[in-house]
Order: C-alpha cells, then sequence, then structure tokens
C-alpha cells in the first residue's frame, strides 16, 4: 500500500484525481440503472400488461433487492475482496444484466375472453437480468461510494463536499438517463431503451478499469493472504466469492418473482445487521466508536421514512404523470411521462453546489446544523413535496394537474434529498468505525432496499383498473393519487418533527465528528489500528 504522502498526490479542482474516476463510473453506472429504472414500470403495463398492483410490486421488489444485497457486497469487500475488486466485479455483472433487457420477446395480448397471454420465455429472460443488476449494484453501489471516503483522511474538511461532487455525478448519469431511455424506450422501442442503458455500464467499467491507478492502493483487499487461500470449494476465497455469487444469481432469478420471499429477506437482513451493529458496538468498539455506531444508526433508520415517500417517483408519481398530469407544452408538444424523474436530478445537479455551498457558508457561522436536523429538513421537505401536489389537485378542479405542480414537488424533494443523502453517505464513512465502512454502507442502502418494498406498497393504495395501462377514469385517477399524497403529506410532517426533537441527544453521540473538530491525537490513534 502507498505511504500516505504519495496519495492524494494528484488534485484536480482542489480534490484527489480519483474522486473524478469514481465521478464517471457512477455517472454511468446511474445512467444504466435510472435509464432502465424510469421505463420499467412503463414496459410492465404497457408491453407485458402487468396490472398496475403487479408492476408496483414488481418494481417494489426489484428495487429492494437492487438495495438489500450491497450489504452482502460491503461486508465481503471489507473483509475480503477490497472496494475496487467488488467494484469491477459488480460492473461485469452489470453490463451483462443491461444486455438481457434488451431482449424483449413478444408483446402480451389480451385476448376477447379477457385473458391475457404473455410470452413467459422472454420473462424469465427478462427475471433474470433483472437478477444480473441485481447481483451487480450488490457488488458495485456501497464499495464505490466507500472508496470516495477512502480518498480522504479523518478530519478532511473536503470531505463533504467530495461527497457532494459524487453525488452530482449519480445525478448527471440519472438525469441524461431518464429523458435518452424514457425517449428511446416510448418511440423506438423498449430494446432501445434499455440497450442504451447497457451501453452505458460498458462505458462506466471501462473507466474505472483504466482509472485504477488513482486510488493509491487504498481501494485494495485488507488481506491478500486471506484473499488466496483455500475455501471448503478448493478453490481461493476470491474465486469462491465470484462463484457463489454466480450462484447467488440463480437464487435471486426466482427470489424477484416473489414478493412475500423478498418482504421475508428484509425483515431477516434488518434484523440481522441490527444484531451485528449491536454486537460489533458492544464487543469490538471504544465508547465512543460505539456512540457513534449508534447515531448512525438512528439517522439511518429515519432515511427509511424519507425514501419510502421519495421512491413514489418510480411508482406512483410516475404513473400520475402519465395518468393525471397535463403534459401538453407548447415548446417540446407532449412530454413523457418519464422524463419528469429527469427533474429530480436536474435540480441536483443545479442545486447541489448552492447547498455545498450553504453548508460551508453556516460552518464558518458555527451555524451549519447537525446531521440529524438535516436529516429532519430532508423528511419535512419530501412531505411538503406532496403537499404542494395535492394543493395542485385542489386548484387544477375537474381537469388534469398543472405540470407546475409536479416540478415543484419536484424542487422540494431534491431539496430535501440533498440535506439528507449526500450527507447521509458522507457520515457513514465519518462515524463507523474504520473496520465495518463497507458494511454500514451496505447497512444505508438496506435502509433504501425497505423503503422501496414500503413505497411499492404505499404506490399500491392509490393504484386503479386500467385497460392495458391507461386510465380511463380522470376523477377516478386523481382522486386515488391525491389521497394517497396527502397522506404522504402527513407521515413527512409528523416524522420530521419527531427527529428535529432527537436531534440534540444525536449530535451528543457524534461526540464533535459532526463539526469535524475532531482533535489530531484522535486521528493518529485511529491511524495506527
Ligand atoms: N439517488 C441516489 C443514488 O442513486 C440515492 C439512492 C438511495 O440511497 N436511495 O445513489
Amino acid at each position: 500500500m502507498a505511504d500516505s504522502a504519495t496519495i492524494n498526490q494528484k488534485t484536480l479542482l482542489g480534490h484527489p484525481v480519483g474522486l473524478y474516476i469514481l465521478f464517471l463510473t457512477e455517472m454511468w453506472e446511474r445512467f444504466s440503472f435510472y435509464g432502465m429504472k424510469a421505463l420499467l414500470i412503463f414496459y410492465l403495463v404497457k408491453y407485458h400488461l402487468f396490472s398496475d398492483d403487479a408492476g408496483n410490486l414488481l418494481v417494489g421488489s426489484y428495487a429492494a433487492l437492487v438495495y438489500a444485497i450491497p450489504v452482502v457486497g460491503g461486508y465481503l469487500a471489507d473483509r475480503y475482496l477490497g472496494f475496487r475488486k467488488a467494484v469491477t466485479f459488480g460492473g461485469i455483472l452489470l453490463v451483462l444484466g443491461h444486455m438481457g433487457m434488451a431482449y424483449e420477446g413478444n408483446e402480451a395480448t389480451q385476448m376477447a375472453n379477457g385473458v391475457i397471454e404473455r410470452d413467459d420465455a422472454a420473462l424469465q429472460v427478462f427475471y433474470f437480468s433483472l437478477s444480473l443488476i441485481i447481483m451487480g449494484v450488490g457488488f458495485l453501489k456501497a464499495n464505490i461510494s466507500s472508496i470516495v471516503g477512502e480518498l480522504y483522511k479523518k478530519g478532511d474538511k473536503r470531505r463533504d463536499s467530495g461527497f457532494t461532487i459524487f453525488y452530482m455525478g449519480i445525478n448527471l448519469g440519472s438525469a441524461l438517463a431518464t429523458i435518452i431511455c424514457s425517449w428511446l424506450g416510448e418511440t423506438y422501442g423498449w430494446s432501445y431503451g434499455f440497450g442504451a442503458a447497457g451501453f452505458g455500464m460498458l462505458l462506466g467499467l471501462v473507466t474505472f478499469v483504466y482509472g485504477k491507478k488513482y486510488f493509491y492502493g487504498k481501494a485494495e483487499p485488507k488481506d491478500i493472504g486471506l484473499l488466496q487461500k483455500k475455501s471448503f470449494l478448493g478453490l481461493s476465497n476470491e474465486i469462491t466469492i465470484y462463484v457463489l455469487a454466480v450462484i447467488g444469481t440463480v437464487v435471486v432469478w426466482q427470489m424477484v418473482q416473489s414478493h412475500s420471499v423478498v418482504e421475508i429477506l428484509l425483515m431477516l437482513a434488518g434484523a440481522a445487521s441490527l444484531i451485528y451493529i449491536v454486537w460489533y458496538a458492544f464487543s469490538k468498539a471504544t465508547k465512543k466508536e460505539r456512540d457513534r455506531l449508534f447515531a448512525l444508526t438512528i439517522l439511518i433508520l429515519f432515511s427509511v421514512i424519507f425514501w419510502a415517500l421519495f421512491e413514489q417517483a418510480y411508482t406512483s408519481l410516475n404513473l400520475f404523470a402519465d395518468r393525471a398530469l397535463d403534459r401538453e407544452s407548447s415548446l417540446f408538444g407532449e412530454i413523457a411521462a418519464g422524463a419528469f424523474l429527469s427533474l429530480n436530478a436536474i435540480f441536483i445537479i443545479l442545486l447541489a453546489p448552492v447547498f455545498a455551498w450553504l453548508w460551508i457558508k453556516l460552518d464558518k457561522r458555527n451555524m451549519n446544523p447537525n446531521a440529524a436536523i438535516k436529516f429532519s429538513i430532508g423528511i419535512l421537505l419530501v412531505g411538503l413535496g406532496f403537499g404542494a401536489l395535492v394543493l395542485g389537485g385542489e386548484v387544477s378542479g375537474a381537469g388534469k394537474v398543472a405540470m407546475i405542480w409536479l416540478v415543484l414537488a419536484y424542487f422540494l424533494h431534491t431539496c430535501g434529498e440533498l440535506c439528507l443523502s449526500p450527507v447521509g453517505l458522507s457520515y457513514v464513512t465519518k462515524l463507523s468505525p474504520g473496520k465495518i465502512v463497507g458494511f454500514m454502507m451496505g447497512v444505508w442502502f438496506l435502509a433504501t432496499a425497505g423503503s422501496e418494498y414500503i413505497a411499492s406498497l404505499l404506490a399500491n393504495l392509490a393504484s386503479i383498473d386500467t385497460s392495458g395501462g391507461q386510465a380511463t377514469d380522470l376523477a377516478v385517477a386523481k382522486a386515488s393519487y391525491l389521497d394517497l399524497f396527502e397522506t404522504l403529506f402527513y407521515t413527512g410532517l409528523i416524522f420530521g418533527i419527531i427527529l428535529l426533537i432527537l436531534s440534540p441527544f444525536v449530535k451528543r453521540m457524534m461526540h464533535g465528528i459532526d463539526s469535524e473538530n475532531i482533535d489530531e491525537d484522535e486521528i493518529l490513534i485511529e491511524e495506527k489500528h
């Protein structure tokens, strides 16, 4: 491993060059991920003629699994693979998965007697492709975020802004993808949209492999000996992990088709992670480390509420845009419903620098709110976003809702996201003990996994009967979406206030990490470990 003098040697705009490699890799990975996700619900209800309920639940199970497996990916990287190998392996699985998505088979048809005939073989290819993507993200997502943290030393003030830049990469990918893939998919055919996503991932993988020298050995396995040791299969531990991951893909292939199994898995994974955290806190951690780990766990638990509301974007908000929003514009003609999703990403790109600047400004005046307050503001804002839609619904009378309200909702959701998501990533790398950063990053995404599933159950509250995915009665569609949005508005307000009340306690448990006022001794001690 390189010594600390050579680390961070090359910088660009004040940050290590490695950050930009990670930025580009994650940009392409998210391009493929969000491009495909934006098309998914429409592909299911319009092409394979799934009901709203079945479509939402499949999106929910897929998204839940995609964010649950990173716990395992994070753990394996901490203990065996190191972050770089894990990301590369995940990238390969992702390229294969997205390529598989480009095969669409025959369109489903509805017979005169109402029975729907689907191309079952094509659906199996589709489920298998989903499972490759799930495993791929499992190895990549948490670990690439952990590498960002590795580029900065403890107490380095650039860490938060490094994460904000990284977060812009995520959203640049997402903005481009939701526009390009939605348009290609709905205009030229699904396989073009999905294919474009796959091509993006290939570019991401190439970038990462090419740029690995800029991590200066910081993302390598901690114990090469352990990695080469023979496992129970008679192969090295490294190869064993890859073999098991491929077998895991077959298991996930079956799981993604069964929502109740996903539900049980989420509960088990959540419980097991909590038990592990408590065990680690009491048997391996110092008092300070323990408090910090628990503070992080509280933040992660509240993030579940945020994402459950926020992730309506890919189900109920997406269908609402399709069915109850006036999407005619003088400039672009009729805007594709999925394209509205890009608003979130576009707002991030515009607002992330503003927020980064704001935190620094407030910090200088000693007014930078602690992470718990930022999280509570995030939850309040996502609630207010739904409030805007309810208001928009009320002023629209019997007609479709004007676009501006959805724009406003995404604006508020995005401000909320910026208070919570990049802040959360950064705090995971700051608050968790060094040995379990990868695992805790996985737990951060596991919280999203739970929320994705809860989000799809919430979205189902607003499911309506459609014909071939089209809503026939506007009044019914509008009323059911607006009811749901009102409930979500109150949910955001209530949980936001609860966290605000808890925030002074959480701050105390962070022992100064919050303000980065860690004393030099502590840094030296931690670096020796
Ligand atoms: N939009 C962010 C990303 O894709 C956050 C995802 C999440 O944690 N739910 O990385």
